[in-house]
């Protein structure tokens, strides 16, 4: 059966899980967390590169920092965007302010950025607010791409 690897929200365990088009339940073999849980998850640098390097899922990162209005404000569209792809993508919030060194990594010079990330690699950015609507549009486009390509693999 074709697997693919999902990395623990909580204690970032790279789990093997088989594909399938639903999940019921589905928890880390380590820590026991749900990986069918959706909420973004806050990140330093070595935590992003172990989701962005060592997950099959699409990954979807909100770059931010606590000063900027705009990042504030759609705080709540990228977890309402997060919550309708269970096991399809990964979404992680980076704090600028904090984590600098990933902020100069990805030359982030606008507030908010979002970037797509396909087993480390850059897919796409944008530089402005979306909407729930508007971000499950961009993020499914590559998900489906994901998803032809691990078929493809299999
Ligand atoms: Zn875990």
């Amino acid at each position: 059966m074709d697997q693919h690897r999902i990395v623990c929200p909580d204690c970032g365990h790279i789990n093997m899980v088989p594909l399938q088009e639903h999940y019921t339940e589905t928890d880390c073999t380590r820590c026991k967390a749900s990986l069918l849980e959706t909420k973004p998850v806050d990140v330093d640098e070595e935590s992003f590169d172990n989701h962005i390097w060592n997950s099959d899922l699409l990954v979807v990162v909100d770059f931010w920092a606590p000063w900027c209005s705009p990042c504030r404000l759609m705080a709540p569209d990228f977890e309402a965007a997060a919550t309708t792809q269970p096991m399809k993508a990964r979404f992680l919030k980076v704090n600028t302010d904090v984590q600098k060194s990933l902020a100069a990594r990805y030359n982030i010079r606008t507030l908010p950025t979002l970037i797509v990330f396909k087993n480390g690699y850059e897919m796409n950015r944008r530089t402005r607010m979306m909407n729930t609507e508007e971000l499950q549009k961009w993020t499914e486009k590559y998900i489906a791409r994901c998803q032809a390509a691990l078929s493809k693999r299999g």
